[in-house]
């Protein structure tokens, strides 16, 4: 039997293998061409790839590897080698992948029997089965799916009870570092011969790319035994912080405590399943204390596998909404990251140095400012899809466009939107910043105050009504007309300065 391992399939465990003798991988460079995506990204699919291909060799499987331009012409070549061969692939989460695969198959004579994809802890099956009834226009909340999973699969529970007595300890996720507060190191693997090899090919086909394309930019690992590493480091070295300072940002610090698992659970390098056995054992050994590791399982076996199924859900429309009808193109400020606000500054530059930034940089910086501003949910969506490690399209698509952009109610009841106040509470950045956070108009007023208001006067008509916007419109109706002409006059300035470059 024939498995067919995709880029982001990369387990030597992965289920179907078990029962194969021959592996088919195709590494496609055309299609790596559809979005300028980050070197570092190309870097690392690619060789996370050529390693599982070696590892598999290793393990006795034969493996075909071809390099090629389309998943068309790969399939091509390999039909060409065995005629008519029977080929079995795990399902990719991304939409219309499998149908579309199949097609390609079919064209060259081929079939493909399309398997449970094992790198997610949960099923379709399950998530159809707890969802019942409920339609993608009633919307899914991720709570509701976290505390079903950790009952199914008896994750940090004390019999029918959560452990410790609460479902979510997210009110002890806030804090924000004292002074002097420094994150634990990062883990570091030498780039080796291979991926020195991959990174050449990618800086010199791909070099019109966006992103840092010096090979420091490859901090992330590549092979599983490395995401194993990184899975200890994580665990031993910056679980027991990772709560506290969850949300926290701090300046010129693009790591804090969190994880860096995420590349290598998208590649498939690393199973959800191991990834939260590791960080609930430490808290039974009383290695990390329970705000961390609750914060950290909900981030895996809550959001990540819940953005998974309603992605495929709410699909293809959610790739599509726009329910604010905001059409502006991203600021260049997000490809070049020239601005004088410290907190998007910091946040874009993470991303061009390394392919990320953690979740409150990305939620309530980076989509945050695109949300306030009026930027497309597809150009963002696009933005992150390009530019993150381990952003895939059923990745970003549900946290982008439906998350940051509010561009449907799927996810969630209100948007996002914050104005400065929310990142001087969770940051450092503003007391260096140009910008001054405790106003909202006139010259030298943070952008993020009057964008935020006019945002939500703009959207008046399909917010007011939302339950959870009450307290936030109850200050809308506080302001006097000159201030909302104050606000309307800043938030067009902010705007247009954003566009030409000089925010
Ligand atoms: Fe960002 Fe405004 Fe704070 Fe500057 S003052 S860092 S622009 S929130």
């Amino acid at each position: 039997m024939t498995v067919w391992l995709l880029g982001d399939q990369l387990s030597p465990d992965a289920a179907p293998l078990a029962t194969a003798d021959h592996v088919l991988m195709i590494e496609a460079h055309g299609f790596a061409e559809r979005l300028p995506y980050h070197p570092a990204k190309l870097t690392l699919l690619f060789s996370a790839m050529r390693h599982c291909r070696d590892e598999l060799r290793g393990r006795g499987y034969e493996v075909t590897y071809v390099e090629t331009e389309t998943f068309g012409e790969g399939l091509s070549e390999y039909f060409e080698a065995a005629p008519d061969d029977a080929l079995v692939l795990m399902d990719p989460p991304s939409h219309g992948a499998a149908a579309r695969f199949t097609e390609l198959v079919e064209e060259r004579g081929g079939t493909l029997t399309v398997v449970e994809n094992d790198r997610f802890l949960t099923t379709p099956d399950l998530f159809d089965e707890w969802a019942g009834d409920r339609s993608v226009d009633e919307g899914f909340r991720q709570e509701q799916w976290y505390r079903f999973v950790r009952r199914e699969f008896d994750i940090l529970m004390n019999g029918d009870e959560p452990e410790g007595g609460a479902w979510n300890y997210d009110d002890q996720n806030r804090e924000t570092p004292p002074d002097g507060w420094s994150p634990p190191p990062t883990p570091t693997f030498d780039p080796d011969a291979l991926t020195r090899e991959v990174h050449e090919f990618v800086t010199e086909r791909y070099a019109d790319h966006w992103g840092n394309p010096s090979l420091e930019a490859v901090v992330w690992p590549v092979t599983r035994s490395e995401a194993l590493s990184a899975l200890d480091h994580f665990v031993s070295a910056r679980l027991p912080e990772f709560g506290d300072y969850q949300d926290a940002l701090v300046e010129g610090e693009w790591a804090l405590s969190h994880s860096l698992l995420s590349s290598s659970l998208n590649l498939g390098l690393l199973h959800p399943q191991e990834v939260v056995d590791s960080a609930v054992e430490a808290y039974h050994r009383e290695e990390a204390p329970l705000n961390s590791v609750e914060g950290f399982v909900r981030q895996v076996v809550g959001w990540r596998e819940f953005m998974r199924h309603v992605y495929r859900r709410a699909m293809p429309a959610m790739g599509e909404a726009n329910q604010l009808e905001q059409e502006r193109e991203l600021p260049p400020l997000y490809w070049d990251g020239e601005t004088d606000m410290t907190c998007l500054s910091e946040a874009v530059s993470h991303v061009h140095d390394r392919g990320y930034a953690h979740h409150i940089e990305r939620l309530m910086v980076l989509s945050n400012f695109a949300l306030v501003y009026g930027a497309a949910p597809q150009a963002l969506n696009r933005w992150f899809h390009l530019g993150f490690v381990d952003a895939y399209h059923w990745v970003t698509t549900p946290n982008v466009v439906g998350m940051g952009s509010f561009a449907t109610d799927v996810l969630s009841s209100k948007p996002y939107a914050s104005s400065g106040n929310y990142i001087n509470e969770m940051s450092d950045f503003c007391a260096g910043c140009e910008y001054t956070v405790s106003r909202t108009t006139g010259e030298g007023a943070c952008p993020f105050n009057a964008l935020y208001w006019d945002f939500l006067k703009e959207n008046e008509e399909r917010l007011r009504g939302t339950g959870r916007m009450g307290l936030m419109y109850s200050h809308v109706d506080n302001k006097s007309d000159e201030e909302w002409e104050a606000i309307r006059e800043r938030a067009e300035t902010v705007r247009e300065r954003a566009r030409a470059g000089e925010l």
